[in-house]
């Protein structure tokens, strides 16, 4: 048994069944045992890959359309650039590395890292060790200091606690969790039913709610809508409302059991891109998108950073960029795994900031 099931067992037993919103928040970020904050699950020898593990490429593009942004708000100085749940540095690396080209952009720049992990912090402290400008790290967001902002959040909001309710015959029900005869953690649901929640739906639907979430995104726009800036968010998820379920386990890259071994495998949900939209704009903010990853990379020029990177590359190297290339921008395929259309960008920005590079077509 996991440490962190054993305190969770002591807790059910001592104030009955949990919220599973409760199971998954300490899950994932109990301070002593929670998956994030003991360990670096990234990369090959980890549990998952993101983008900018994938290739350099990613984070390149992301500092360039920072910079380019950063002209188009008319050059703020200083301008906080922010980054939400960094992972390895990596991200942010290669798009101060790329954002160099950018004449004034990096002297303007004032970075904060955003991570609640102590292990994953000084992972970044070591990725980023000798980085320009220097580097400040907060556990939240509210700490960075005023000011126009431009943020990067790469599976960020994935990673966030979501709340479930079942579809039973006395109406929709909190999920619970609690544990069964032989100990074993199992899903239950609340007596009393959810008055606040009227939609039809067969018994046995599920309703997922990313209340914290759109608590984040509710934030940053409030915070954008005042002082300037944009919030660009890439994940995967879906763009219209729906009923359902898409919580998963992973565990060395392969699923896992939700209920097994808390604080040892990574649990996510698909990110509600429609409820995280209105949540902005209902703070005031403007909402660029979302549009498709494989989109938004290819408007800001991956394909000729590929080809430049290609230039005097060896055939292995060639070969590796173009497999990265597929990955960050195709369709997924049994045979080929990408991102390009499961993952979607959402822009969040001042209501006063103009189109970032990449939503210059899509509607405001
Ligand atoms: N963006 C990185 C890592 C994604 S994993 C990449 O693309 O590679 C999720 C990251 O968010 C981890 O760094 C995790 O520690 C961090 N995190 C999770 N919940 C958080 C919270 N509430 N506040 C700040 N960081 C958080």
């Amino acid at each position: 048994m996991t440490p962190l099931a054993r305190r969770l067992r002591e807790l059910i037993a001592c104030e009955g069944p949990i919220s599973f919103e409760r199971y998954m928040a300490l899950a994932l970020s109990d301070p002593d045992h929670g998956y994030y904050m003991t360990r670096d699950p990234l990369g090959e020898a980890g549990d998952f890959v993101t983008a900018p593990e994938i290739s350099q490429m990613f984070g390149e593009l992301l500092g360039v359309w920072a910079a380019d942004l950063w002209r188009r708000m008319g050059a703020p100085d200083p301008v906080r650039l922010i980054e939400l749940g960094p992972g390895r540095g990596t991200l942010m690396k290669d798009a101060l590395r790329a954002a160099r080209a950018c004449p004034g952009f990096l002297q303007a720049c004032d970075v904060h890292l955003v991570e609640i992990s102590p292990a994953l912090a000084e992972r970044q402290r070591r990725t980023l060790a000798g980085a320009a400008p220097a580097i400040a790290w907060s556990a939240s967001i509210e700490a960075v200091p005023e000011g126009p902002a431009i943020i990067f959040a790469n599976e960020f909001f994935d990673a966030l606690p979501v709340r479930h309710y079942v579809r039973l015959e006395r109406g929709w029900s909190e999920r619970l969790v609690g544990t069964d005869e032989t100990g074993a953690f199992a899903f239950g649901a609340a007596g009393e039913p959810e008055p606040g929640i009227v939609a039809e739906a067969p018994l046995g639907a599920v309703i997922e709610l990313g209340a914290e979430a759109r608590l984040f995104a509710e934030r940053i726009a409030r915070r954008l809508q005042a002082q300037g800036g944009a919030l660009l968010i890439l994940d995967y998820g879906y763009e219209r409302p729906r009923f359902g379920e898409t919580l998963q386990a992973v565990r060395r890259h392969a699923r896992a059991d939700i209920l097994a071994d808390p604080g040892e495998v990574d649990l996510t949900a698909h990110v509600d891109f429609y409820a995280l939209a209105r949540a902005a704009g209902a703070a005031g903010a403007r909402v660029f998108g979302p549009i498709e990853q494989g989109t938004f990379l290819r408007r800001l020029g991956i394909e000729e950073r590929a080809a430049r990177l290609k230039q005097g590359a060896s055939a292995d190297q060639i070969r590796s960029i173009e497999d990265a290339l597929a990955r960050l921008v195709d369709p997924n395929r049994p045979d080929r795994p990408g991102m390009g259309e499961l993952f979607k960008v959402l822009a969040v920005t001042a209501p006063d900031c103009p189109a970032p590079a990449g939503f210059e077509e899509a509607n405001a």
